[in-house]
């Protein structure tokens, strides 16, 4: 295999092999007879906290059941009515804190119901036979403009088209997904999101159109005025700055952009990656660019965040994965200056930190770690630059998200929104599917009212 070198940062660290095994499934499927096994764990509760734990509120132990007497189409259509994207959700979920740590099985004698893995079991089957479970209404002659064929763009897509309204989807990107294509580390959903995205697709009623980009190709005032609704689920597209002035060092980059790259390459062997990796950052995105270094072949790579794990945004579950990688985390240091040697970033500078009166403080002392390659992983922000045109009063926006209210409406008459950009909850699949539902729903109660 040819190897490319650069300093030390390399492509081709490890053998196409080593690769392949790095990057396949992370959770391999339950075959039929440990789903059974497992379906008959399940008590079957009334009134179920694990309902209660999904913001989707899929019917589990009712998708259980079916699963228990063979019934997979039931199954699945139970999961896949509450939640389109049932099976990207089985796999990137974090159940431990949604539905699996609300299992009423959940104690130290036992472990919760693997509720993950019985609904991935549940919707593949109908992915691989590409079964079509749900029916459009009547053409209602409405049309939806959609901008962003992410999690939340698309639940809400589908759900209009569903109920016979006609959607045209607007993607600023070449392929529609979101982040469960260009973001969700990929040994988490093995060739798995466009498959998703086509069976979601095959419903009808739904054009998609890639490379429009909001504020470039088309703008909010247009769409206001061709089409009866307008749902934005834009996601957060830009990227907290590092504020050490010299962040365009070669070998410093954003975090999302190289996790982007990867899940993009057609070769991991072609990617290349340091020897010795610093990520900056305490959410999910630092974790996945910190273990995909190491899987990629980083000999080193340290992650640190300025605060405790408690305060980090990735799940205990998500830290313990990345420190079982060989992952070196570092608590409580804040990034200072980056080093620089031969026009190329050399190391990182740190100050040790603690917290007093729920401030973060300096401590004064200060150490240094040797890095060919800093990620940038301190939060993604909305790119409002598509939003403020001149000729629309201006959205509302608060701490760079979208207003909106309990329907999902924004300020302007219209226009709604939903998923990343409007937050105020977790930053999670699941969570964006929930909003693009609910929006749908509030989108066609107006268009529908006499
Ligand atoms: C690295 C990483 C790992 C993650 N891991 C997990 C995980 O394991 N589990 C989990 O539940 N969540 C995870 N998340 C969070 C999850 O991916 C997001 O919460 C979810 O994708 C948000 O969905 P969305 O539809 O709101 O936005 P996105 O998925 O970001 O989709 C927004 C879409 O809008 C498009 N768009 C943006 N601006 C414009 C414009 N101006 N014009 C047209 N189109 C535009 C974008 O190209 C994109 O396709 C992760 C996030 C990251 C970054
Ligand atoms: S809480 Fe656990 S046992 Fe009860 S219905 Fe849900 S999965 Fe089944």
């Amino acid at each position: 295999m040819a190897r490319k070198e650069t300093g030390d940062i390399a492509a081709g660290r490890l053998t196409s092999g080593q690769l392949a095994e790095n990057f396949s499934d992370v959770a391999p499927p339950l075959d039929r007879q440990r789903a059974l096994i497992e379906a008959s764990r399940c008590h079957f509760c009334y009134d179920a906290p694990c309902i209660q734990a999904c913001p989707t509120a899929i019917d589990i132990p009712g998708f259980i059941r079916a699963i228990s007497t063979d019934n997979l189409t039931g199954a699945a259509n139970k999961i896949l009515e509450a939640n389109i994207f049932g099976g990207q959700c089985a796999r990137v979920c974090p159940t431990e804190i949604l539905c699996e740590g609300e299992c009423v099985r959940n104690d130290p004698e036992d472990k919760p119901v693997e509720i993950g893995a019985l609904q991935r079991y549940a919707t593949d089957w109908v992915y691989e036979r590409d079964v079509q479970l749900f029916t459009r209404a009547a053409h209602t002659g409405k049309r939806i403009a959609v901008v962003g064929a992410g999690p939340a763009g698309l639940t809400c897509a589908h759900a209009l088209a569903l109920l016979g309204h006609e959607v045209e989807v607007f993607e600023a990107r070449a392929k529609s997904g979101g982040l469960n294509e260009y973001g969700i580390a990929e040994y988490k959903v093995v060739n798995f999101s466009q498959r998703e995205v086509e069976w979601l697709l095959s419903i009808g009623g739904i054009r998609l159109q890639h490379g429009k980009a909001l504020g470039r190709d088309i703008h909010l005032s247009q769409l206001r005025r061709e089409y009866d609704a307008v749902f934005l689920g834009l996601g957060l597209g830009g990227v907290n700055a590092l504020s050490l002035g010299d962040a365009a060092l070669p070998g410093v980059r954003d975090a999302v952009d190289f996790i982007a790259e990867l899940r993009q390459a057609v070769d991991k062997a072609a990617v290349p990656v340091g020897r010795r990796v610093v990520v900056i950052g305490g959410g999910n995105t630092a974790i996945d660019a910190a273990v995909q270094s190491k899987r990629l072949g980083a000999e080193r790579v340290t992650l640190v965040y300025r605060r405790g794990a408690d305060a980090m945004s990735a799940t205990n579950h998500e830290q313990a994965f990345a420190q079982a990688e060989g992952v070196h985390v570092i608590h409580y240091a804040q990034p200072v200056e980056l080093i620089a040697r031969n026009g190329v970033v050399a190391g990182i500078r740190f100050e040790h930190t603690r917290i007093e009166h729920e401030k973060l403080l300096g401590s004064g002392e200060f150490f240094e770690i040797d890095a060919d390659v800093v990620l940038k992983a301190i939060g993604q922000v909305l790119q409002a630059d598509g939003l403020s045109e001149a000729s629309v009063e201006l959205l509302r926006l608060n701490k760079g998200r979208i207003v909106v209210d309990a329907d999902f409406a924004t300020s302007l008459a219209g226009v709604y929104a939903g998923g990343d950009c409007v937050g105020g909850k977790t930053d999670l699949t699941v969570q964006s599917v929930a909003d693009g539902k609910h929006a749908a729903a509030a989108i066609h109660a107006q268009l529908t009212q006499a």
